[in-house]
């Protein structure tokens, strides 16, 4: 469990719609630190047990059981906060990929708090497993490779992750129209969150840290 919660601001949205993209991006904003479910799933080392197992499942386009999940996340955290890239009275973590079913959203609520949820929707189901094809090709991701794959994840998603939605009180979800080029979606999400941040922050940003992770 957490020393302290995680102030969060949850990144979500169906397969191929760009949170990872909004993601990259939002994360060198000094005050935010990104966090990829799928990217540390696949920074594993694929010889090992845990590798091989999560594989098992994400080559699969299944969701990796709950439990491992939470684990390895948790650790990876601790692991930021150690290494001082996440600062826990001062950084707003963005969350992305997880909690994917209510499970996950469960036992998140033990080490989260939850700022605003990002809800970038897409209504063309096509348009996004194009996006997920010329993935593939660019990084080589087995699981975007294959057309079956991707609509089995977007099965689940409409099945098991959509319904999380539900979980989070209605007034800090703001829903992102996620069809545009990357910098129109940046400038529809930072007109909800920059307000937050400087909240957040107000006038006590202190410049030297913020020029470091530049
Ligand atoms: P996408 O959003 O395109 O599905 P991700 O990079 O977020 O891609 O995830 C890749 C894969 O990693 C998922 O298909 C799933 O197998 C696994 N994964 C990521 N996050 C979770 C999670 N919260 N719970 C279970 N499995 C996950």
């Amino acid at each position: 469990m957490a020393e302290q919660p995680y102030k969060a601001v949850l990144l979500f949205g169906a397969p191929g719609v760009g949170k990872g993209t909004q993601g990259k991006i939002l994360g060198v904003i000094p005050g935010f630190h990104h966090v990829s479910t799928g990217e540390i799933f696949r920074a594993l080392d694929k010889n090992s047990e845990l590798g091989k197992r999560v594989m098992s499942f994400s080559s699969h386009g299944e969701l990796v059981p709950n439990d491992i999940t939470l684990q390895v996340w948790a650790e990876h955290m601790a692991s930021q906060v150690d290494a001082g890239k996440y600062r826990l009275d001062k950084d707003i973590l963005l969350l992305d990929g997880l909690p994917r079913n209510i499970e996950q959203a469960n036992l998140l609520d033990g080490y989260i708090d939850p700022m605003r949820v990002i809800h970038l929707a897409a209504s063309d189901e096509d348009a996004m497993v194009e996006r997920l094809r010329r993935r593939a090709i660019k990084e080589k991701r087995a699981d975007d490779a294959n057309e079956n794959l991707i609509r089995r994840r977007w099965d689940i998603y409409r099945a098991e992750t959509q319904p999380v939605l539900d979980h989070y009180p209605s007034d800090i979800i703001t829903e992102i129209d996620a069809i545009g080029t990357p910098a129109e979606v940046l400038q529809r999400i930072l007109h909800d969150l920059v307000p937050m941040l400087s909240e957040q922050f107000g006038n006590a940003f202190d410049t030297t840290e913020a020029a470091t992770k530049l």
